[in-house]
């Protein structure tokens, strides 16, 4: 059987991007779908850049190398030539249940028998939307992390109607574009890794909104256990930018947490409000320089908050 296969990516933002590039680097034949001409020209500069971060960051990958790979992804906004012949269809649209259920609805229509879906939601479970697509046996969800040239892990999570041997030729799949698959077994919300990753994360908050240690505390304790800073929370926050962990804490203060509803109004009012979102603006808990690296705690995570007492 022929390792190379016809693959089409519904999305071309961030990740749906990431994930057609890494299929073209791999030999791959990739169609990128996208809603209109805007957001196909979005996509072909993301494309570049993305080709530009694996001559940067990965060893040996010459400029023509990445090139050939960004050349070689034919983009279209018709569902109908992004089905055609597709051996698979990973979707990374908006992480909207209507979206997906209409765009999985749309696309039944004109797919192959032999094709497998393939979803990469990150909040949502494939279950939400597994009859939109009218062959629950041959969909699962298929998770990337975002910079995916660098964790190249993806994690394979089936639903009770995913046909097993499918499971299996996903995880074969998963690593002819050079991913290493992490298998459940079943569905669980936020998968593995960010099951882990969100329990740190909220740990480090509460601590902080209850004044159990200062932020540069919490992340050296944090860098020191798990044996790397990429795992100090709010140095992590600061990367992944501050309205995505606003949009989390704001989900989990809606359910009555004290903690969260303290630290999502934190962050709206002395960070995200100043313009002040993470790394990519130069300031967020931490002040960077222009390379990119930190300099010390921003005024806002310096201040003195009172701290919440959770009653517990
Ligand atoms: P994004 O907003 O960057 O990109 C979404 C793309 O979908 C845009 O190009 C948009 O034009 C397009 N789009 C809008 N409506 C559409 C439609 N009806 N049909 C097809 N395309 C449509 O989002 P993203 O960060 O790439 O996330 C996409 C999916 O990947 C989500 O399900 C998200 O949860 C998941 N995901 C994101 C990350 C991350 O770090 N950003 C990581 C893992 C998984």
């Amino acid at each position: 059987m022929t390792k190379t296969k016809t693959v089409s990516v519904l999305g071309a933002g961030n990740l749906g991007a990431q994930i057609a590039y890494r299929l073209a680097f791999y030999g791959h034949d990739v169609t990128s779908y996208d809603i209109n001409d805007d957001a196909i020209e979005a996509a072909k500069r993301r494309v570049q850049t993305i080709a530009g971060n694996y001559t940067r960051d990965l060893e040996g990958v010459s400029e023509d190398t990445a090139a050939a790979a960004a050349a070689a992804i034919t983009f279209t906004t018709t569902l109908e030539d992004a089905a055609r012949d597709a051996d698979y269809v990973i979707e990374a649209v908006p992480e909207n249940l209507e979206i997906k259920r209409d765009t999985y609805t749309r696309l039944a229509r004109f797919l192959p028998e032999k094709t497998v879906l393939l979803t990469n939601t990150s909040t949502l479970l494939p279950s939400d939307f597994k009859d939109a697509t009218g062959r629950p046996e041959k969909f699962l969800a298929y998770h990337f992390a975002n910079n995916i040239h660098i964790a190249n892990v993806v994690e394979v999570m089936p639903t009770r109607d995913t046909n097993p041997e499918i499971v299996e030729q996903v995880i074969e799949f998963a690593q002819t574009m050079g991913m290493r698959p992490i298998r459940l077994h079943r569905e669980h919300a936020k998968y593995i890794i960010n099951s882990f990753y969100s329990t740190w994360v909220d740990q480090a908050r509460d601590m902080w909104v209850k004044g159990v240690a200062d932020i540069e505390t919490l992340d050296e304790v944090a860098a020191m256990i798990a044996g790397s800073e990429q795992l100090s929370p709010f140095l992590a926050q600061d990367n992944t930018g501050l309205g995505v962990a606003y949009e989390i804490t704001k989900n989990r203060a809606a359910t009555g947490d004290p903690l969260a509803a303290e630290f999502s109004r934190r962050l709206k009012q002395e960070f995200i409000d100043k313009g002040n979102i993470g790394k990519e603006s130069g300031q967020g808990f931490y002040v960077y320089d222009e390379n990119g690296n930190p300099t010390g705690l921003s005024e806002a995570a310096k201040k003195k908050y009172p701290p919440v007492d959770p009653g517990k």
